[in-house]
């Protein structure tokens, strides 16, 4: 039995259209017992791009305390959020990640430079290794600014966009140890995200290889997601999450209450 999924979107996402009602539904259908809903919030997204990544975070935290008590019993519903990280954004993030009770805080570096990888226009003036090291020097720069997150998300996520085969783990190496490093000493968690197998991609975001490292460094924070933005996706490649856990070293995954790690051993995972 899949047990968690600790990435979830619902239409509080501004690419999302999914009912948290229907979430909900599914995760119980699907006999998960534990969900965080943790919608998109990115302050200072680019306009260029035409998506408002903001929400009434007020609303959001009592629509999800309501769906919690509905499904009492039946499904542990936890509210979290994930906050779009740049390295400007200190007091914005701080300010949000205060705003209700959060139970997890995901920090994801979405865009760099003002411009995010998931659009065509960012490869169109950088050679493919320059911009995984500008994107690696973004996710430094937030850590090295910001602390009121939990785990940072998707800790590879350009790998998800860049042309096929040309993300190398080795060439980066050294900047990837050094923010996990950076990571490890504050206490901080990263994930393991499967949104990138539903979509062709070979690889979770981050990879095998920087979770192994992440773990051989000494790192014990780590959760799982799917990224689902609708609900059929909820738990999606959690077994091959499960495995890729196992084979780096950890014997436990994080579920976050209250802003806590909880640990829960792998092998109930299945
Ligand atoms: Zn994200
Ligand atoms: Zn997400």
């Amino acid at each position: 039995m899949i047990i968690s999924d600790s990435h979830l979107h619902s239409r509080y996402s501004a690419d999302s259209s999914e009912e948290l009602k229907n979430i909900a539904r599914t995760a119980v259908s699907k006999g998960i017992g534990i969900i965080t809903i943790t919608d998109h919030y990115d302050p200072d997204f680019p306009k260029d791009y035409d998506l408002d990544f903001s929400f009434d975070v007020e609303e959001y935290y009592q629509v999800i305390r309501m769906l919690k008590e509905e499904y009492s019993g039946q499904l542990d519903i936890r509210c979290g959020i994930e906050a779009g990280l740049m390295p400007h954004l200190k007091d914005e993030i701080d300010a949000l990640t205060h705003k209700v009770p959060f139970d997890l805080v995901i920090g994801s570096t979405h865009i760099v430079n003002g411009m995010d990888p998931y659009y065509e226009s960012f490869w169109k003036d950088r050679k493919p290794q320059e911009a995984y090291t500008e994107y690696f020097s973004a996710v430094e720069a937030s850590i090295d600014n910001i602390s009121s997150y939990d785990v940072y998300g998707h800790l590879d996520y350009i790998a998800r966009y860049g042309p096929e085969g040309s993300f190398d783990y080795k060439e980066h190496a050294d900047i990837i140890d050094v923010i996990l490093k950076k990571l490890i000493s504050a206490d901080k968690g990263i994930e393991i995200n499967t949104a990138g197998l539903r979509s062709g991609l070979k690889e979770t975001n981050p990879s095998f290889e920087v979770i192994k490292r992440y773990r051989e460094l000494g790192g014990d924070i780590i959760t799982m997601g799917s990224d689902a933005h609708s609900a059929e996706f909820i738990g999606y490649g959690m077994d091959i999450a499960r495995d890729y856990l196992d084979k780096a070293g950890f014997k436990y995954y994080t579920i976050f209450k209250e802003r806590k790690p909880e640990f829960y051993l792998l092998k109930y995972i299945g």
